[in-house]
């Protein structure tokens, strides 16, 4: 059987005048190197086809030879054309070292100049990384003294919370107590407008009569008044005259009060001297005519009498806004 193309495995039928028997020995050899190394020529092809001695051991079809020779002379172009850039570069260069002067003591000092750059950029390096370490040492000094500061701000936030907290029940029980006040001074505006005198003593009318806490003080024709009813109506008026002189501060002069329910007495004082008078009735119907009673009664008015001139001279000026309002 006849060898494949090394390149595309075509199979090659070789021209009559290579079938001599030399080369038919040499095909023979090269048949069984090809069927068992194949992969050898397609790898490396270029090679083999350089380092071959005969054209039979590396066998390529027509196709192939025509192709791969076309490639080659492409590449060789290539080749030629980079080689001609190549050797005008070369030239280009020669030519400018040829043009530059050389001046070995400007180079020297170009030399000394970069040196000294060196050293001082050196220098610059070595105070830079100095003070990357100081500033390093900053840094780490200020985020200790950051972290201290949070915890600080924390410790105090958490103090503001309480001490809002604090605040809110602190208002809480202002405006608690604020109530409480202002229904207490509700109250005692309530307890100021009652009058205790008016409450003690109720004075009023009961048919034609003057009353005190019920009591009727007096009688006429046509009804009978017992005497224990007047002479309680006469003690409490005493006491009411009593009473309201202590409030004004009135002294009574001439006169002293002494209230005793329905067995009241009025004393007249003159000098040392006391003479009592029974401030009740008893016996007979008629309303004047006992004489100790009569004086009694006197005395009585009179204390009245000295109780509304106490007041008038304490509430002048009230009088006197009422009566200019009653002027209107
Ligand atoms: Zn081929």
């Amino acid at each position: 059987m006849d060898p494949a193309c090394s390149l595309c495995q075509v199979a090659i039928t070789f021209h009559e005048s290579l079938r001599n028997e030399e080369q038919t020995n040499l095909l023979q050899a090269l048949k069984s190197v090809s069927n068992s190394d194949s992969r050898k020529h397609t790898c490396n092809l270029l090679d083999e086809i350089c380092k071959s001695e005969s054209p039979l051991q590396v066998p390529l079809c027509k196709d192939c030879a025509t192709k791969i020779c076309s490639d080659l002379r492409k590449r060789l172009l290539d080749l030629e054309e980079e080689c001609l850039k190549y050797e005008k570069a070369y030239t280009d260069q020669q030519k400018k070292r040829k043009n530059l002067p050389y001046d070995a003591e400007s180079i020297r000092r170009e030399l000394q100049d970069v040196t000294m750059q060196e050293k001082e950029l050196l220098e610059e390096l070595t105070n830079l990384e100095s003070e990357e370490r100081r500033i390093n040492n900053e840094i780490r000094e200020l985020s200790r003294q950051a972290s201290e500061v949070n915890d600080e701000g924390d410790a105090l936030y958490r103090e503001l919370r309480s001490n809002h907290r604090k605040l809110i029940e602190c208002n809480e029980d202002t405006s608690s107590l604020k109530t409480e006040i202002a229904y207490m001074e509700e109250q005692i505006q309530n307890l100021r407008a009652v009058n205790v005198l008016d409450m003690t003593f109720c004075i009023g009318i009961h048919e034609s009569y003057g009353t005190i806490n019920g009591l009727r003080l007096g009688r006429l024709p046509h009804e009978a008044i017992e005497w224990n009813e007047i002479n309680a109506a006469f003690g409490q008026v005493a006491l009411l005259v009593q009473v309201l002189g202590e409030k004004v501060s009135a002294t009574f002069s001439e006169y002293e009060l002494d209230p005793r329910g329905n067995n009241s007495y009025i004393r007249r004082i003159s000098g040392s001297k006391a003479i009592e008078y029974p401030l009740f009735g008893n016996g007979g119907w008629k309303p004047f005519g006992q004489l100790n009673l009569d004086h009694a009664i006197v005395g009585l008015i009179y204390c009245i009498m000295q109780v509304e001139g106490k007041l008038k001279e304490l509430h002048k000026n009230k009088q006197q806004w009422v009566l200019k309002n009653e002027k209107k």
